[in-house]
């Protein structure tokens, strides 16, 4: 949530950190501000909405000087989306400026004392609050300089922050600090690039290091200095960013939730490269080869993710049961780090997150840890929070992904499920042959999700017949509820249709109060164990008028006569399934959303990585 890009060098600075903004805008679009230093002098431009509007305004004010500058697009926390809440905030006496991704919790005891004191607010932010403190505490003549200023102003406050800080005092200085927001210094040749994530750096620099919690670093065009927010050294761990830029462009697509939703067969092979062994019937996961032994004597799973993530982990818990016999449940983070949840001995916890940044996501996984539990993730973002703090993991692959609503990180998650699944099982229950027919079907999902996207013109017709009805279900059964759960969730997400997933037994039991004549309801109808039960609910909703739109087995011609319209996914085992039948509803909820007018990438309210609770 929210985008922070900084830049300290020898270039202006202007140009490149609204570049930086651009890509970064996915995190937030509320408001967009910049500053820039030039003669000792900090100029603030900011708007509310888009980076757009923000270039708008900057070719009123003319192009801002210098060579230290830092920019931010907001997703608002604590105030209105106003022109005067936009960032970077000042505070009114030191020349501070600032830009802050996070919450800061106890802002209204430090705004009462800093107004006891006389100071003067602006906005209604959080943020504003810290500018002030900084400018509070800043006094260079008792030794006080700008590092030293942040450091004890993060002191003092409590909650999320990722910031980037400059001050009239100190017009070489750039200082940047986080705890629970994430923040990547990008290192070039005299050259600083910091962003909230590697997409602002890489056109840059490939050598970067993320900050950890409470870490504060006080950049010159001459080197860089990290330490803590109680002043104790830092030694940061440099990294490549393995990212290239074509990875993060449109290229021939519209929109990058369109891209990703074409990228799947890539993804999953990218996924799924070195990592199956059919000739041994093994399953080979670097990340976890230390812990195989625990995952061996494994009692329960715990699976914590929030949205999309969720429901990838709900696949996940269907298969470890059924296939590595391991009793095994998904769960909201947010509720289980709340509810005083019973780890029992040799519990692995599971941490679902394409971004690796979610807090609740986080916060369950500390929970788990803290309470004994071998923690794992399953994350896309290399070097992100949560791949950090777990005892070991296993990365997605698939990419980078922009779209505000996930598609690739969805079928990437539940293929790393999948494969943890199996590299358990094989160890407890599994022999070689039966993994390595397991190995054979996965084998075989790229290409027929690549069929599957080839009916895409067919989907958006199917589409086009209901988008203008503003109430639809999706249900399904077994693992494709979890489909039908994240299918609803897609619509609602860009479209602002009103969906609901849910069980399809579950429907009789009050939902079907909801249909009425014409009632677009969407059935995960694929041939499997529960196929007739399906069929029976499909009766049972147009008995009562409702429209359903089945995605079924291709040569299942049958079906038709018992639906509106059908849309067809290869044969798989039924486990396997969600990775297909998500498909075709990625692709409705997209076409939906662009007939409707909306803008794909950037739906109302949200926000890429959502890094507050
Ligand atoms: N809490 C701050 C605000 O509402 C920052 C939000 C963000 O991360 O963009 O302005």
């Amino acid at each position: 949530m929210c985008g922070i890009v900084g830049y300290i060098g020898s270039k202006p600075a202007q140009p490149l950190i609204l570049e930086g903004l651009k890509r970064l805008e996915y995190r937030g679009y509320d408001s967009a501000g910049i500053a820039c230093m030039d003669n000792g002098k900090i100029t603030v431009v900011k708007k509310a909405g888009r980076v757009a509007n923000l270039e708008a305004e900057l070719a009123k004010t003319g192009p801002l000087k210098g060579t230290i500058g830092m920019a931010h697009t907001r997703w608002a926390t604590h105030g209105g989306v106003t022109d005067a809440n936009a960032h970077p905030h000042r505070d009114d006496k030191a020349g501070i400026a600032v830009i802050h991704n996070g919450i800061i919790e106890n802002y209204s005891v430090l705004k009462t004392y800093l107004q006891d004191k006389g100071h003067v607010f602006k906005s209604d932010t959080d943020t504003e609050v810290l500018a002030m403190l900084i400018g509070e505490l800043y006094s260079p003549s008792e030794g006080v300089d700008l590092e030293a200023a942040v450091q004890a102003a993060l002191r003092e406050v409590t909650g999320a922050y990722a910031i980037c800080v400059m001050c009239e005092g100190e017009p070489d200085t750039m200082v940047v600090a986080r705890k629970g927001a994430p923040l990547i210094v990008g290192i070039g040749a005299g050259e600083y690039v910091v962003a909230s994530d590697a997409s602002a750096i890489v056109a840059h620099t490939t050598q970067a290091f993320p900050l950890d919690d409470y870490n504060v670093v006080k950049i010159t065009r001459s080197g860089f200095r990290t330490s803590t927010t109680t002043n104790a050294n830092v030694t940061p761990k440099v990294m490549q960013l393995e990212m290239d830029l074509e990875q993060i462009e449109l290229g021939r697509f519209e929109h990058f939730m369109q891209k990703e939703i074409h990228e799947q067969p890539k993804a999953v092979r990218d996924c799924f490269r070195g990592r199956l062994h059919k000739e041994d019937g093994k399953v080979i996961l670097g990340g976890l080869s230390n812990f195989a032994k625990e995952l061996v004597r494994a009692r329960r799973v715990v699976l914590v993710g929030q949205g999309t993530a969720l429901h990838a982990a709900m696949i996940g818990e269907y298969m470890l049961e059924d296939l590595a016999k391991v009793p095994a449940c998904a769960e909201y983070a947010s509720e289980f780090r709340y509810r005083n949840p019973i780890i029992e001995d040799r519990t692995v916890a599971i941490a679902v997150s394409q971004s690796g940044e979610t807090a609740d996501t986080l916060a369950a996984l500390h929970e788990a840890r803290d309470r004994g539990a071998l923690a794992l993730g399953v994350v896309n973002v290399v070097g992100s929070t949560i791949a950090r703090d777990t005892d070991a993991g296993v990365y997605l692959r698939v990419g980078p992904e922009i779209g505000v609503a996930s598609t690739k990180a969805f079928t990437g998650q539940v293929a790393v499920l999948t494969l943890i699944s199996l590299f358990m099982a094989r160890r407890r229950v599994m022999s070689a042959d039966q993994c390595a027919r397991w190995i054979e079907q996965l084998e075989s999902i790229p290409e027929k999700i690549e069929r599957i996207l080839e009916q895409d013109a067919r989907i958006r017709k199917v589409t086009e017949r209901y988008v203008e009805r503003d109430n639809w279900l999706f249900l399904g059964r077994g693992y494709n509820y979890p489909t039908a759960l994240e299918g609803a969730l897609k619509l609602k997400e860009i479209s602002y249709i009103h969906a609901e997933g849910m069980p399809a037994a579950e429907m009789k039991h009050g939902p079907i109060a909801l249909i009425n004549d014409g009632m677009p309801a969407v059935f995960i109808a694929n041939r499997g164990r529960q196929y007739d039960k399906v069929l029976s609910n499909i009766a049972e909703v147009r008995a009562r008028g409702g429209h359903v739109i089945a995605v079924a087995t291709e040569g299942d011609d049958d079906i038709r006569r018992h639906v509106e319209d059908v849309l067809y996914v290869p044969e798989i085992i039924e486990p396997l399934s969600p990775m297909l039948t998500v498909i075709p509803l990625q692709l409705m909820a997209y076409h939906a959303a662009v007939i409707r007018g909306h803008d794909v990438d950037k739906p109302r309210n949200l926000a890429k990585s959502v890094t507050v609770e």
